[in-house]
């Protein structure tokens, strides 16, 4: 292999160009960046980067050493494989077309937005940032729509600068896509301590000048209306490449993709939020659209590239910093049949368990992160254990394992 290229500068891209280079590879290696700045951290910027305390996120690369190509502000615009598993192919970008015998798709994701003439603003960049953090003055009426992850986090921070806060939700909860209208609620009383008014199960039909139009014909007036209602993979320019796409890239457990022959192709990987990749582990696939995924995967990434057997087969993991709180989740809990509570929710700390008999699937934890870091352990390692000892929370959890079935 000679000449690499990877599209999308963000930690996945410069994870993946870190990777091939510490496994050996030496050929030519190109990243194509969008985006002006080097690669940077995204968590920050609804956190530490809104409330003005971090202005500069930009992931720590030794970019001489790395003996890159970089293409920042230049975009891929389309993707044209050569025909045949491992014949490489090329990148067509806006600083020309590029040739390549590997392929890392990373282009990750870009939120969603909502319809309306009014002015919208999301939290994806540091510019995005950087520019609603000089809005966030007290008094400002800043709408957030969306009750996710991020609106959550930017109530936060807006709350703290003295704006008035209000957040709307279609659904009947905060976090409820996320895990589940029953843990989500709970979460509510957090909302009404920051002095922030949470409306849930409002639509909103579009976002105009001045404020946001209800879909039951109602206006809530803002000076700021924040979008936060998902993401979307930023696949636009493999339009017409044949790649197998399912909302992400589909790759197999080593992030090959699959051309439009239906073959594997072990040169062109796909990694990130922008990845719908095959876990062994959860027999179905997986889009982790979350920090703990772009910085590890990339090196199986690379290590398929290079021709070497790898798998990706980790627990998903991430966490949120919301309203004083670090609340933090490991694991996948579609398949499990049950939840356990892990001490009452009035207290400073607590947490919920999903158990699918008595193996333990994932967690959920709020100030608990001890009891994180064991479950996510006891979920890789696919540990049944004992719902009387995990609902309390004293019992740690690593103790709470059941050495044969049923005891
Ligand atoms: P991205 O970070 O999206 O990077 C992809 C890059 O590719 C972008 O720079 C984009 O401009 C570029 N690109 C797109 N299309 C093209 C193209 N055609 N050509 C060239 N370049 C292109 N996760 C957590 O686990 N915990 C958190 O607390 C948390 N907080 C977050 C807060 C915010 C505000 C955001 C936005 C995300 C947060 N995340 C968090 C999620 C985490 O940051 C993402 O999962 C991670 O950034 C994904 O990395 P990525 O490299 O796959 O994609």
């Amino acid at each position: 292999m000679n000449s690499v290229v990877v599209v999308g500068g963000g930690l996945a891209g410069v994870r993946a160009v870190e990777a091939l280079r510490g496994k050996g590879y030496q050929g030519e290696l190109t990243l194509v960046a969008e985006e002006r700045h080097r690669p940077y951290d995204r968590p920050p910027l609804s956190k530490a980067v809104l409330a003005g305390e971090r202005d500069d996120t930009t992931v720590d690369a030794d970019w001489n050493a790395l003996d890159v190509r970089l293409l920042l502000g230049e975009r891929a615009t389309a993707l044209r494989p050569d025909p045949g598993p491992g014949s490489g192919g090329t990148v067509a970008t806006t600083a020309g077309d590029l040739r390549f015998d590997g392929l890392v798709i990373a282009t990750g994701a870009a939120p969603v937005t909502l319809p309306g003439d009014g002015a919208q603003r999301v939290v994806r960049t540091i510019d995005d940032a950087r520019v609603l953090r000089e809005r966030l003055a007290p008094g400002v009426r800043l709408v957030i729509v969306g009750a996710g992850w991020i609106g959550a986090e930017v109530a936060t921070t807006a709350a703290a600068k003295g704006c008035a806060v209000t957040v709307v939700e279609a659904a009947g909860a905060p976090l409820a896509n996320a895990v589940g209208p029953e843990i989500g609620r709970l979460t509510v009383p957090w909302y009404a301590e920051a002095g922030v008014e949470l409306r849930t199960g409002v639509k909103v039909a579009a976002v105009e000048p001045g404020g946001l139009a209800l879909a039951d014909g109602d206006r809530i007036p803002a000076d700021e209306v924040v979008v936060g209602v998902g993401v979307r993979p930023a696949l636009d320019w493999l339009e017409g490449s044949g790649l197998l796409v399912e909302r992400g890239v589909v790759t197999d457990a080593s992030f090959r993709v699959t051309d439009g022959d239906g073959a594997l192709r072990p040169d062109i990987v796909a990694v990130g939020d922008c990845a719908a990749w095959w876990s062994r582990r959860y027999g179905r696939r997986l889009l982790v659209e979350h920090w703990d995924t772009a910085l590890n995967a990339p090196d199986v990434a690379a290590a398929t590239l290079l021709g070497e057997e790898a798998e990706y087969d980790a627990v998903p993991y991430f966490w949120s910093e919301q309203f004083g709180r670090m609340v933090q989740y490991a694991g996948h809990h579609p398949a499990a049949d049950r939840m356990v509570r892990r001490g009452d929710p009035a207290d400073k700390g607590w947490g919920v368990c999903w158990l699918a008999g008595d193996r333990l699937e994932a967690v959920l934890t709020v100030r608990r992160p001890r009891d994180l870091v064991q479950a996510r352990r006891l979920i890789a390692a696919g540990a049944r254990v004992d719902p009387e000892a995990v609902a309390d929370p004293d019992v740690p959890l690593r103790d709470a394992v059941r050495t044969t079935a049923g005891s």
